[in-house]
Protein backbone atom coordinates (compact mmCIF):
# COMPACT_ATOMS: atom_id res chain seq x y z
CA UNK A 1 0.00 0.00 0.00
CA UNK A 2 1.20 2.97 -0.75
CA UNK A 3 1.54 5.40 2.15
CA UNK A 4 2.36 9.37 2.25
CA UNK A 5 5.89 9.16 3.25
CA UNK A 6 6.72 6.30 0.38
CA UNK A 7 9.45 8.45 -2.09
CA UNK A 8 10.37 5.36 -3.82
CA UNK A 9 8.15 1.82 -4.40
CA UNK A 10 9.18 -0.90 -6.46
CA UNK A 11 7.37 -3.69 -7.23
CA UNK A 12 8.33 -7.58 -8.48
CA UNK A 13 10.98 -4.97 -10.51
CA UNK A 14 12.81 -7.85 -13.19
CA UNK A 15 15.13 -7.14 -15.87
CA UNK A 16 15.97 -9.84 -18.24
CA UNK A 17 18.65 -8.48 -21.30
CA UNK A 18 18.65 -10.72 -24.57
CA UNK A 19 21.27 -10.56 -27.08
CA UNK A 20 22.19 -12.89 -29.79
CA UNK A 21 24.65 -14.40 -27.82
CA UNK A 22 22.61 -14.74 -24.84
CA UNK A 23 19.37 -15.89 -26.40
CA UNK A 24 18.26 -16.94 -22.88
CA UNK A 25 18.89 -13.51 -21.87
CA UNK A 26 20.70 -12.16 -18.71
CA UNK A 27 18.48 -11.97 -15.61
CA UNK A 28 19.86 -8.65 -14.15
CA UNK A 29 16.99 -7.98 -11.92
CA UNK A 30 14.94 -10.58 -10.96
CA UNK A 31 11.60 -10.20 -9.24
CA UNK A 32 13.04 -7.16 -6.91
CA UNK A 33 10.99 -5.60 -3.83
CA UNK A 34 11.96 -2.20 -2.12
CA UNK A 35 11.01 0.76 -0.72
CA UNK A 36 12.19 3.66 0.41
CA UNK A 37 10.94 6.80 2.41
CA UNK A 38 11.23 10.56 2.63
CA UNK A 39 14.09 11.59 3.85
CA UNK A 40 15.96 7.77 4.24
CA UNK A 41 19.06 7.35 2.58
CA UNK A 42 19.07 3.33 1.28
CA UNK A 43 22.15 1.80 0.11
CA UNK A 44 21.75 -1.29 -2.63
CA UNK A 45 24.78 -2.61 -1.69
CA UNK A 46 26.33 -5.81 -4.16
CA UNK A 47 29.14 -7.20 -6.12
CA UNK A 48 29.81 -5.89 -9.28
CA UNK A 49 26.70 -7.25 -12.08
CA UNK A 50 24.13 -7.73 -9.09
CA UNK A 51 21.78 -5.40 -11.43
CA UNK A 52 23.00 -2.39 -8.91
CA UNK A 53 22.62 -0.18 -12.34
CA UNK A 54 20.35 -1.48 -14.36
CA UNK A 55 17.78 -1.24 -11.22
CA UNK A 56 19.04 2.56 -11.13
CA UNK A 57 18.69 2.94 -15.23
CA UNK A 58 14.78 1.51 -14.91
CA UNK A 59 13.78 3.93 -12.02
CA UNK A 60 15.16 6.92 -14.16
CA UNK A 61 13.82 5.86 -17.12
CA UNK A 62 16.82 5.13 -19.57
CA UNK A 63 15.54 1.05 -20.27
CA UNK A 64 12.19 -0.54 -19.61
CA UNK A 65 11.44 -3.40 -17.02
CA UNK A 66 10.97 -6.82 -18.48
CA UNK A 67 8.38 -7.20 -15.73
CA UNK A 68 6.91 -5.45 -12.53
CA UNK A 69 6.54 -1.67 -11.47
CA UNK A 70 8.16 1.57 -10.17
CA UNK A 71 6.81 4.86 -8.59
CA UNK A 72 8.51 7.87 -7.24
CA UNK A 73 6.27 10.09 -5.11
CA UNK A 74 3.03 7.96 -5.85
CA UNK A 75 3.64 8.00 -9.80
CA UNK A 76 4.74 5.90 -12.38
CA UNK A 77 7.67 6.14 -13.30
CA UNK A 78 6.30 6.59 -16.96
CA UNK A 79 5.45 10.10 -15.86
CA UNK A 80 8.07 12.17 -16.91
CA UNK A 81 6.93 14.94 -14.27
CA UNK A 82 8.85 12.63 -11.47
CA UNK A 83 12.27 13.26 -13.52
CA UNK A 84 12.45 17.06 -12.56
CA UNK A 85 12.13 16.02 -8.63
CA UNK A 86 15.34 13.43 -9.04
CA UNK A 87 19.04 14.31 -9.30
CA UNK A 88 21.00 11.66 -10.95
CA UNK A 89 24.90 11.00 -10.52
CA UNK A 90 25.97 8.55 -12.90
CA UNK A 91 28.46 5.85 -12.27
CA UNK A 92 31.84 7.18 -14.40
CA UNK A 93 30.07 10.72 -15.19
CA UNK A 94 31.65 11.82 -17.98
CA UNK A 95 32.41 15.88 -18.25
CA UNK A 96 33.46 17.20 -21.31
CA UNK A 97 37.51 17.83 -21.17
CA UNK A 98 37.62 21.38 -22.04
CA UNK A 99 34.46 22.82 -19.73
CA UNK A 100 35.42 24.09 -16.35
CA UNK A 101 33.02 23.49 -13.19
CA UNK A 102 31.55 27.00 -13.56
CA UNK A 103 30.57 26.65 -17.07
CA UNK A 104 29.11 23.33 -16.63
CA UNK A 105 26.77 24.04 -13.87
CA UNK A 106 26.15 27.58 -15.62
CA UNK A 107 24.95 25.11 -18.38
CA UNK A 108 22.72 22.57 -16.70
CA UNK A 109 21.27 26.23 -14.76
CA UNK A 110 20.57 27.10 -18.08
CA UNK A 111 18.51 23.53 -19.35
CA UNK A 112 16.53 24.04 -16.76
CA UNK A 113 15.40 27.85 -17.37
CA UNK A 114 16.56 29.88 -14.89
CA UNK A 115 17.50 33.13 -15.00
CA UNK A 116 21.04 34.96 -15.52
CA UNK A 117 21.10 36.27 -12.54
CA UNK A 118 19.47 33.37 -10.82
CA UNK A 119 22.18 30.79 -12.60
CA UNK A 120 25.61 32.83 -11.29
CA UNK A 121 24.11 32.25 -7.70
CA UNK A 122 22.98 29.36 -7.98
CA UNK A 123 26.68 28.29 -9.54
CA UNK A 124 27.54 30.42 -6.62
CA UNK A 125 26.19 28.22 -4.09
CA UNK A 126 27.04 24.65 -5.72
CA UNK A 127 30.54 25.48 -5.76
CA UNK A 128 30.54 26.36 -2.16
CA UNK A 129 28.65 23.42 -1.53
CA UNK A 130 30.94 21.27 -2.74
CA UNK A 131 34.11 22.52 -2.16
CA UNK A 132 35.19 23.86 -5.80
CA UNK A 133 34.87 27.60 -5.51
CA UNK A 134 38.71 27.76 -5.92
CA UNK A 135 38.91 25.66 -8.78
CA UNK A 136 36.09 26.55 -10.50
CA UNK A 137 37.60 27.67 -13.72
CA UNK A 138 39.80 24.81 -13.72
CA UNK A 139 38.96 22.69 -17.25
CA UNK A 140 38.04 19.19 -16.23
CA UNK A 141 41.24 17.81 -17.98
CA UNK A 142 43.07 19.23 -15.68
CA UNK A 143 40.97 18.12 -12.44
CA UNK A 144 41.49 15.30 -9.96
CA UNK A 145 38.81 12.57 -10.48
CA UNK A 146 37.78 13.62 -7.01
CA UNK A 147 37.25 17.10 -8.31
CA UNK A 148 35.01 16.04 -11.38
CA UNK A 149 33.07 13.92 -9.13
CA UNK A 150 31.92 16.96 -6.96
CA UNK A 151 31.06 18.58 -10.00
CA UNK A 152 29.19 15.77 -11.21
CA UNK A 153 26.99 15.86 -7.70
CA UNK A 154 26.79 19.47 -7.62
CA UNK A 155 25.59 18.96 -11.37
CA UNK A 156 22.78 16.46 -9.90
CA UNK A 157 21.76 18.82 -7.53
CA UNK A 158 20.94 21.80 -10.07
CA UNK A 159 17.46 21.28 -9.86
CA UNK A 160 17.19 21.04 -5.84
CA UNK A 161 15.92 17.34 -6.26
CA UNK A 162 13.94 16.10 -3.63
CA UNK A 163 15.34 12.59 -4.55
CA UNK A 164 18.81 12.11 -5.10
CA UNK A 165 20.05 8.38 -7.25
CA UNK A 166 23.95 8.11 -6.98
CA UNK A 167 25.51 5.63 -8.59
CA UNK A 168 28.84 4.16 -7.21
CA UNK A 169 29.44 7.81 -5.85
CA UNK A 170 32.89 6.89 -4.04
CA UNK A 171 33.96 4.43 -6.45
CA UNK A 172 37.64 5.21 -8.43
CA UNK A 173 38.38 8.01 -5.78
CA UNK A 174 41.56 7.97 -3.13
CA UNK A 175 40.42 7.58 0.21
CA UNK A 176 40.49 11.47 0.88
CA UNK A 177 37.71 11.67 -2.31
CA UNK A 178 35.90 8.96 -0.82
CA UNK A 179 35.47 11.04 2.82
CA UNK A 180 34.80 14.19 1.26
CA UNK A 181 31.95 12.51 -1.32
CA UNK A 182 30.74 10.56 2.30
CA UNK A 183 30.23 13.96 3.71
CA UNK A 184 28.67 16.00 1.27
CA UNK A 185 25.99 12.67 1.45
CA UNK A 186 26.32 13.45 4.62
CA UNK A 187 24.68 17.25 3.99
CA UNK A 188 22.25 16.82 1.63
CA UNK A 189 20.70 14.02 3.69
CA UNK A 190 20.52 16.90 6.61
CA UNK A 191 18.74 18.96 4.07
CA UNK A 192 16.32 16.48 3.85
CA UNK A 193 16.96 14.97 0.86
CA UNK A 194 15.95 11.43 0.05
CA UNK A 195 18.70 9.18 -1.01
CA UNK A 196 18.91 5.87 -3.07
CA UNK A 197 22.53 5.05 -3.92
CA UNK A 198 24.89 2.21 -4.82
CA UNK A 199 27.80 1.10 -3.72
CA UNK A 200 30.46 -1.83 -3.23
CA UNK A 201 32.50 0.52 -1.13
CA UNK A 202 31.09 -1.06 2.43
CA UNK A 203 32.83 1.19 4.59
CA UNK A 204 31.24 4.67 3.81
CA UNK A 205 27.84 2.98 3.36
CA UNK A 206 28.21 1.87 6.71
CA UNK A 207 28.52 5.63 7.78
CA UNK A 208 25.71 7.21 5.86
CA UNK A 209 22.92 4.69 5.53
CA UNK A 210 19.48 4.55 7.15
CA UNK A 211 18.60 0.99 5.59
CA UNK A 212 20.81 -0.90 3.25
CA UNK A 213 19.71 -4.11 0.66
CA UNK A 214 21.62 -6.23 -0.11
CA UNK A 215 22.13 -7.57 -3.56
CA UNK A 216 23.12 -10.85 -5.50
CA UNK A 217 22.37 -11.92 -9.09
CA UNK A 218 19.43 -9.38 -9.46
CA UNK A 219 17.71 -10.30 -6.36
CA UNK A 220 17.67 -8.96 -2.85
CA UNK A 221 18.85 -11.43 0.20
CA UNK A 222 19.10 -9.13 2.79
CA UNK A 223 17.55 -5.80 3.68
CA UNK A 224 17.27 -3.84 7.06
CA UNK A 225 19.50 -1.19 9.48
CA UNK A 226 22.62 -2.12 10.03
CA UNK A 227 21.82 -3.37 13.50
CA UNK A 228 18.83 -5.27 12.05
CA UNK A 229 20.90 -6.90 9.39
CA UNK A 230 23.87 -7.08 12.30
CA UNK A 231 21.98 -9.11 14.56
CA UNK A 232 22.86 -9.80 17.81
CA UNK A 233 26.64 -8.95 18.81
CA UNK A 234 28.32 -12.79 19.14
CA UNK A 235 30.38 -11.94 21.96
CA UNK A 236 31.98 -9.48 24.67
CA UNK A 237 35.53 -8.18 24.61
CA UNK A 238 37.13 -6.69 27.74
CA UNK A 239 40.52 -5.13 27.54
CA UNK A 240 42.66 -5.33 30.41
CA UNK A 241 45.81 -4.51 31.59
CA UNK A 242 48.22 -5.88 33.98
CA UNK A 243 46.73 -9.59 34.09
CA UNK A 244 48.42 -11.36 35.98
CA UNK A 245 48.91 -15.23 35.19
CA UNK A 246 46.86 -16.63 38.22
CA UNK A 247 44.15 -14.21 37.47
CA UNK A 248 43.89 -15.53 33.88
CA UNK A 249 44.01 -18.68 34.60
CA UNK A 250 41.34 -18.40 37.32
CA UNK A 251 39.16 -16.33 34.00
CA UNK A 252 40.36 -19.45 31.78
CA UNK A 253 38.20 -21.46 34.25
CA UNK A 254 34.90 -19.63 33.67
CA UNK A 255 32.91 -21.70 31.31
CA UNK A 256 32.12 -18.09 29.27
CA UNK A 257 35.39 -17.21 28.78
CA UNK A 258 36.41 -18.51 25.26
CA UNK A 259 39.94 -16.75 25.19
CA UNK A 260 42.65 -15.00 27.46
CA UNK A 261 45.38 -12.94 26.22
CA UNK A 262 47.31 -10.19 27.46
CA UNK A 263 45.36 -7.64 26.90
CA UNK A 264 42.01 -9.13 26.28
CA UNK A 265 39.52 -11.40 27.89
CA UNK A 266 36.66 -12.39 25.33
CA UNK A 267 33.60 -14.10 26.40
CA UNK A 268 31.01 -15.85 24.75
CA UNK A 269 27.62 -13.17 24.44
CA UNK A 270 26.70 -13.42 28.10
CA UNK A 271 24.60 -12.20 30.53
CA UNK A 272 25.49 -9.45 32.99
CA UNK A 273 25.97 -12.40 35.75
CA UNK A 274 29.04 -14.03 33.76
CA UNK A 275 30.35 -10.50 33.00
CA UNK A 276 30.59 -9.31 36.45
CA UNK A 277 32.03 -12.51 37.71
CA UNK A 278 34.64 -12.02 34.76
CA UNK A 279 35.30 -8.34 35.91
CA UNK A 280 35.54 -9.03 39.39
CA UNK A 281 37.94 -11.72 38.92
CA UNK A 282 40.27 -9.11 36.85
CA UNK A 283 39.57 -6.63 39.63
CA UNK A 284 40.99 -8.81 42.41
CA UNK A 285 43.90 -10.35 40.75
CA UNK A 286 44.71 -6.15 40.34
CA UNK A 287 44.41 -6.00 36.93
CA UNK A 288 43.10 -3.11 35.18
CA UNK A 289 39.83 -3.06 33.13
CA UNK A 290 39.89 -0.43 29.95
CA UNK A 291 37.59 -1.48 28.46
CA UNK A 292 34.06 -3.86 27.80
CA UNK A 293 32.72 -3.79 24.22
CA UNK A 294 29.90 -5.88 22.38
CA UNK A 295 31.37 -5.91 18.92
CA UNK A 296 28.68 -5.73 16.13
CA UNK A 297 29.95 -7.49 12.58
CA UNK A 298 30.91 -4.54 9.82
CA UNK A 299 28.93 -4.52 7.05
CA UNK A 300 31.61 -6.19 5.87
CA UNK A 301 30.60 -8.81 7.54
CA UNK A 302 27.04 -9.28 7.02
CA UNK A 303 27.99 -8.86 3.54
CA UNK A 304 30.05 -11.57 2.91
CA UNK A 305 27.90 -13.93 5.00
CA UNK A 306 24.74 -13.24 3.26
CA UNK A 307 26.41 -13.98 -0.23
CA UNK A 308 28.02 -17.02 1.80
CA UNK A 309 24.34 -18.24 2.36
CA UNK A 310 23.16 -17.55 -0.84
CA UNK A 311 25.88 -19.39 -2.98
CA UNK A 312 25.36 -22.10 -0.22
P1 LIG B 1 26.01 -3.72 -11.15
O1 LIG B 1 25.68 -2.28 -11.35
O2 LIG B 1 25.49 -4.27 -9.86
O3 LIG B 1 27.47 -3.97 -11.30
P2 LIG B 1 24.63 -4.15 -13.68
O4 LIG B 1 23.22 -3.73 -13.49
O5 LIG B 1 25.52 -3.22 -14.41
O6 LIG B 1 25.26 -4.57 -12.27
O7 LIG B 1 24.64 -5.56 -14.45
C1 LIG B 1 23.84 -6.65 -14.06
C2 LIG B 1 23.98 -7.77 -15.07
O8 LIG B 1 23.41 -7.39 -16.31
C3 LIG B 1 25.42 -8.15 -15.38
O9 LIG B 1 25.46 -9.54 -15.58
C4 LIG B 1 25.71 -7.40 -16.66
O10 LIG B 1 26.69 -8.06 -17.40
C5 LIG B 1 24.37 -7.44 -17.35
N1 LIG B 1 24.15 -6.25 -18.21
C6 LIG B 1 24.21 -4.96 -17.84
N2 LIG B 1 23.92 -4.14 -18.86
C7 LIG B 1 23.68 -4.94 -19.93
C8 LIG B 1 23.31 -4.70 -21.29
N3 LIG B 1 23.13 -3.46 -21.77
N4 LIG B 1 23.15 -5.78 -22.09
C9 LIG B 1 23.32 -7.04 -21.63
N5 LIG B 1 23.65 -7.35 -20.36
C10 LIG B 1 23.82 -6.31 -19.51
MG1 LIG C 1 26.93 -0.65 -11.54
Amino acid sequence: MASADVVLQIEGLTKIYRSLFTPAGVRAVDNLNLTVRQGETYSIVGPNGSGKTTTLKILLGLIFPTAGSASIFGKSIADLSVRERIGFLPEDAYLYDCFSGEELLDFYAGLFGYSKARRRELVDELLTLVGMQANRKVPFRECSKGMRQRIALAQALVNDPELLILDEPTSGLDPAGRHQMTLLIQEMKKRGKTILLCSHFLAEVEEVCDRVGIMYRGRLVAEGTIEELAGEPEETVVTVTDLSPETAQRLSALPAVKEVAADVVRLDHVGEKDLWQALEIIHDGGGEIVEVSRPRPSLQDIFVKAIREEVE
